[in-house]
Parts: structure tokens; sequence; C-alpha cells
């Protein structure tokens, strides 16, 4: 393997991923099959006739179609079917189907949102008005999209435990990272004071890969310069650190960094040292001398004592023991976490953008300008702002590197159909050029665990800083201004608080 960044193939493909990779496409399979059990035959029609040439069927929701010029064919082939798609494959033209198909789909999809919210509505969490949704404590109703991500993500955890109370289901969710994920991204959303920019936001994210972590941050690419030319230290740290989380879930404080023949090495824990087999015949009791000389009572020596054990010979018959040893691999650069918080400190993590060549971008250390600079706008391009992607890469700007940033969806300031524009972002890691289209569609890069200190950091003086945005806002414009009060940004800053003691739980070895 090429060394200089430690490639997404390279973790997935390690031995200690594996054992993981096989149980989870077990349980898939499992789950396919259940789901497969679970759809039962119905079916799909209440009444079927015959009439002259006239095929009348009666559907089970009590809807009539009907088919003149119909054969004898056509009537057995629909009481073969299989269900209600099969049936309007035989009695209708093509295209007949198709906007059939569709109507049908949509019909499907309301009435499953409908059932959707009215399981969300017994939760503690959920406030329904009709058919509008918000999260409890905050104004803004969630976007329909979201709605019904929310309503999967239910539907997913109470499909563990269907005889669960709803306060149970409540427990189950609080536990759930994509659960929590959601709810702190909307959150985060309801601060930022131009709510259809955060309306965009969502959107966005869903027509390309929405890739949140646990604290509801955004996680986006970018394009920068690189100003010195050898960051290969920073690539192999930030790629080590993230992808440890993400890709095999364990702890970068378990893991040290070497350099050996030129390439810098992971090397976890466990394998730091190593329990050889020590054999020796050398007398245990007289380390080999054969006896010892006395002392007297003043501390002078006295006569020679000739050892038991060995009979004076200081030799005895093989033995062997275990001994630890530090196994050499190479020369020890540091521990990985403590590498990867110092890196802002290293002289080669400099970076800049191609637009202005003006900012001093380093990885682990938050990039930003003045909001007031910023324009709040839905564009895309050729608007101030620094500039993000959720994947389409190329359309970020110029620049010989690319780097995933971290994004507080409160200080997303516009969105366009395929970049966005913030105020501020996070760079927690460089990405390899063949794997910045792809990284962030990845099943196995998981960015739930990406941001525990960016998330403490992002809750200190909140809400002082909330509210200043809101009333900065409202200076600039005199209409379209979002309804939020500040007892409700209190409420919203305190539910994104209970966070941060989960967090210093879960990260106790890197703070
Ligand atoms: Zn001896």
């Amino acid at each position: 393997m090429s060394n200089k960044f430690l490639s997404l193939d390279w973790f997935k493909q390690t031995a200690e991923n594996a054992i993981a990779k096989v149980v989870a496409n077990k349980l898939e399979s499992l789950m396919e099959q259940e789901e497969a059990s679970r759809e039962e035959y119905v079916k799909p029609y209440l009444n079927l006739r015959l009439v002259n040439d006239t095929l009348t069927i009666v559907l089970n929701d009590g809807s009539i179609l009907s088919k003149p010029g119909a054969t004898e064919e056509d009537f057995v082939a629909v009481s073969n079917a299989k269900n209600v798609h099969e049936i309007y494959a035989i009695i209708a033209s093509a295209e007949v189907t198709a906007d059939a198909e569709k109507i049908k789909a949509e019909a499907a999809r309301m009435k499953a949102l409908q059932r959707g919210i009215e399981i969300l509505a017994v939760l503690d969490d959920f406030t329904v008005e009709g058919t509008t949704v918000y999260l409890t404590g905050t104004s803004r109703s969630l976007p329909q999209l979201l709605v019904e991500e929310f309503i999967h993500v239910v539907d997913r955890v109470h499909s563990n435990d269907y005889e669960c109370g709803f306060g149970q289901l409540q427990d189950m969710l609080n536990q759930d990272d994509q659960y929590v994920a959601l709810k702190n991204f909307f959150m985060w959303c309801c601060l930022n004071p131009r709510a259809e920019v955060a309306h965009e936001l969502y959107r966005f994210l869903s027509e390309n890969s929405f890739r949140i972590t646990r604290q509801g941050f955004v996680v986006a690419l970018r394009n920068v310069v690189t100003l010195h030319g050898s960051p290969e230290l920073v690539h192999f740290i930030s790629n080590a650190y993230n992808k440890v989380k993400a890709v095999w879930k364990k702890n970068p404080s378990e893991y040290t960094v070497f350099l050996q023949d030129g390439e810098y090495k992971l090397v976890h824990d466990d394998k730091l040292f190593e329990n050889i087999i020590v054999e020796c015949t050398m007398c245990p009791e007289c380390h080999g001398d054969g006896g010892w000389y006395n002392e007297d009572m003043y501390g002078d020596e006295e006569d020679w004592e000739e050892c038991d054990v060995c009979g004076g010979s200081g030799e005895v018959d093989e033995y062997e023991w275990e001994e630890t040893q530090a196994i050499d691999h190479g020369q020890k650069i540091g521990k990985l976490t403590e590498l990867y918080l110092d890196l802002p400190n290293r002289a080669e993590n400099r970076f800049t953008d191609d637009w202005t060549k003006t900012f001093d971008i380093r990885i682990g250390q938050v990039t930003s300008m003045p909001k007031e600079e910023c324009n709040w706008s839905t564009q895309d391009c050729a608007a101030a702002g620094l500039h993000f992607t959720a994947d389409q890469i190329h359309y970020v700007g110029c620049g010989d590197q690319s780097v995933i940033v971290l994004i507080n969806p409160m200080k997303v300031v516009g969105i366009g159909t395929h970049k966005g524009r913030c105020y501020e972002y996070l760079p927690i890691m460089t990405v390899p050029r063949e794997e910045a289209t792809r990284i962030l569609h990845d099943a196995q890069f998981d960015t739930i665990t990406l941001d525990e200190d960016y998330a403490i950091r992002e809750l200190e003086s909140l809400t002082e800083r909330a509210k200043e945005g809101f009333a900065a806002e409202s200076r600039k414009y005199e209409f379209n201004m979002p309804a939020i009060s500040a007892a409700e940004i209190t409420n919203i800053v305190n539910s994104l608080s209970e966070m941060k003691a989960t967090i210093s739980k879960r990260v106790s070895t890197i703070k």
C-alpha cells in the first residue's frame, strides 16, 4: 500500500474489520428473509366478473376497474394476479398503467406518511398539529423530507420491539445514533436565522450524500491549495485518526504512529509489545555468582557463603520464562490522538483557498470569515461565503487537495444545487483525490462519531451567539423574519447541551 494516505480501501480490507463485516452481512440477509415472509399473500380483489366482453374488477379498497373488449384470457390472468399492480398491467394500456402506478405510489406514500405522523404524535419529542410536525419546544415545522426520515428511523427502532410501550420507544430512540443525529441536526437548523436556508440545506443533503454526525453537523467536502511541499504526516495522521473512528469504529487513542523505512505505520497498543520465551541456565538464587559474602553487624564483608541451589557453580539445568519486550516498529512519532490534536501547530499543516489565497486553512482548526460579509442567498456561485459540496467535488473551486469539513447547520448562509456556502467550517482530514467523489457515499465510512471536540466548542456561549445572529438578521430586513423567541432559543440550546455530558463521558481519553 502507498502510505501517503491511509486509503479507505485499506481500512475496509484490513482484518480488524472483517468480523464485523461478516456479521453485518448475515444480519442483512436475515432481515431480508424476515421482510419477505412478512408479505403474506392477500387476494388483490374483492370481486371479478366478465359480462359480455366487459371485465369488471372490484378492488379491496372498494374502487372499481373495468376493461371493455376483454377476453377469457384476461379474466384468467386477473384471477391469478398476485397484486393490484399486476391487475393494472393486465387491464390497462402501458401509459395508463404508468399513470396509475404513479398515483398509487404517491397515495401509498401519503398513507404511510399519515400513519407515521400518528406514531410521531405520541412521542414526547414531537408535537403534531394536523399534518404539520414540530420538534417539541421549537416553532419551525419539520420539512416533509425530514418527517419521512424521522418516520423511517422510528419504524426501524420500533421494529426491534413491537410490543414496547411508547415511553419505552422514546427511550430506545434516545439511544439511537441516527435518531439523535437527525434531532440535533434540526435543532442547529432552527438556530440558523434564515429559515429558508436551513430548509434548503435539508433538500440539498437529501439529493446528495446525506452525511451528518451524531451531534448534527454536516459532513462535506471542499478543495484547498497546499502551501508546503510535504504534508505527508498531515495526510497520514488525519486519515488514520478519522478512518479508525469511521471505518473501524475504534478509539484512536489506542494507536501509535511509527516511521519505519521511510513509511508511516499505525500500530495498535496490543502490537507494541510481545512476550518472548527466554532460555537460561543462570542460577536464579545467586544470579550466577555461585554464592555471596555475608556482612557483619558493622556492614563489613565477612566470609563467603556458597549457594545451595547451584552448589557454587552459578549454573543450573536449563529453564525458561516469559518476558515482555517492545516490538521494533521503527522510530516512534507519537500517540495518534495527541498527534491529531497537535496538527494545527505543525508547520507542514498549511493550506489556503484558491480564490483569494488569503485564508489560513489547517486540518483540525476552524476556518471562518465574518458572517456579515457573507451573501445570504440560495445561489450556487459567485456569492460570498466559504464554499462546500456534498460530493460533487469539481464544483468547489480549484486546489490540489480535497478535505473533509464539518459544518454547523446554524452557520450555513446559502445553498445551491450542488454546493453551499457557510461562514465557518472545520477541516478534519485530507482526502485522497481518488476517494473524493465516493467517500461520503461509502456505507462503511460512518460519519456519526467524527465530531466530539467540535461539538463541545460549538456549545460554548451558544445562547448569546444564537440571539446575536437573529438580532443581526432582523436589523437587515424588515420582513420575512422567522418567528423564534428568546425562550425557544434557550430551549434548543438546553437540549443541544445535553449532548455535552454524553460526549465528555465518551471521549475522556481524548480530552
Ligand atoms: Zn547459585
